[in-house]
């Protein structure tokens, strides 16, 4: 397969419902569409999600990285397999949302041109995955209460709290007391300093949480290993894990037992699989989170959720959480038993609105 042309289009997508968690809360948001050309006409189609306050990344330095950086090292090449096209940009150092982006493309084109589905490529082995629903901050624990007896009613098999200090004990307390044996799970989104709340994450083992996610600084391994062996509840590391080197010091020293794969995190798919051998060869369950993408985005994620070591529920909400419109129609959609199914069909196995990438683009670069 020769990549002879790609382009990039920056989308602004309004949100229809703010999302608060420890790092800030998202009210506006941009993606990449990212779409590559190949010579014998298919075109494959990829999603950069922009979570400025989650990486240091933003629209305009990831499409300079895809732009000057990866497309240079792709476009007239051949390649034959997903593993040949992201090893020659492998050395570019950063943007690991981008090359996600730009290798999903790939991915999307791979599974046309083999006519394969994307979950057979990736070699998943359910029909179905679990989901869980993460709830963001809000204003009173009422309204909390109130939004989690919403999702659970809908089916959702996991709930997740935001927490950060001084929104944590009385919440979690609140949910557990109402809900005994819901799984529950909460996310720091790393708020936390071992040295000024150990007792509180210490607390949090009381409630039987399914885990903790980022408790500690995403560059804190050490600390969360340290903070691992004085409580049950397993740590779920998210920010911290950008490679499939630091998953490995980070299981070595003992810092997680339970490891968030977001392939936009961590800079694609096949680093992503790499992940989750690693993780499965090593006792370690791993659940597939996101970064607000759009179904463009889920689609990949959902094939990859199908794979045996996922064996916690994806956080994977419906487009209408966030977003007035989906650029995908039908949009996949959770059934009241908690699952969405997975395509079976090639290429990102669910319709592209291009009518609406083109309605939401702001700008668009071409090479
Ligand atoms: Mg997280």
């Amino acid at each position: 397969m020769r990549i002879q042309k790609a382009e990039i289009r920056r989308l602004s997508l309004p949100i229809v419902n703010g999302f608060g968690f420890g790092l800030g809360t998202v009210s506006s948001k941009e993606t990449l569409i990212i779409k590559l050309y190949t010579e014998d006409g298919l075109i494959g189609h990829g999603e950069t999600s922009i979570l400025p306050l989650f990486t240091e990344e933003t629209s305009t330095s990831v499409i300079f990285g895809i732009k000057n950086k990866i497309l240079p090292l792709i476009i007239n090449r051949d390649f034959d397999t997903p593993a040949e096209f992201e090893e020659s940009y492998k050395k570019v150092e950063g943007y690991l949302s981008g090359k996600n982006g730009v290798e999903c493309a790939f991915w999307d084109i791979y599974s046309q041109y083999k006519n394969v589905p994307l979950e057979e490529l990736f070699g998943g082995v359910r029909d179905k995955i679990e989901v869980g629903e993460s709830i963001g901050f809000k204003d009173t624990v009422d309204q909390t209460l109130e939004e989690v007896e919403l999702r659970i009613n809908e089916g959702y098999k996991r709930i997740k709290l935001k927490i950060k200090p001084g929104w944590d004990l009385i919440l979690v307390s609140a949910v557990r007391n109402r809900w005994p044996s819901v799984n529950l799970t909460v996310d720091a989104n790393s708020t936390y300093k071992l040295a000024d709340h150990e007792n509180i994450l210490i607390s949090l083992d009381r409630f039987g949480l399914s885990m903790i996610e980022q408790p500690l600084a995403e560059d804190n391994l050490a600390d969360h290993a340290i903070l691992q062996k004085k409580i049950k509840t397993p740590i779920c590391l998210d920010e911290s894990i950008r490679s499939l080197s630091n998953l490995e010091t980070a299981i070595k020293i003992g810092a997680c037992k339970i490891v968030n794969i977001k392939p936009a995190r961590v800079g694609g798919i096949v680093e992503s699989l790499k992940m989750h051998d690693y993780t499965e060869s090593h006792g370690i369950g791993v659940m597939c989170g996101g970064l607000l993408e759009t179904g463009i985005g889920r689609a990949f994620n959902i094939a990859l959720a199908s794979k045996t070591n996922f064996i916690y529920p994806a956080d994977m909400s419906p487009y209408q959480f966030y977003f007035s419109e989906d650029l995908i129609d039908p949009s996949y959609i959770v059934n009241q038993d908690g699952y969405i199914d997975v395509p079976e069909s090639p290429g990102i196995g669910y319709n592209i609105r291009d009518d609406l990438i083109e309605k939401y683009t702001i700008d668009k670069v071409v090479v």
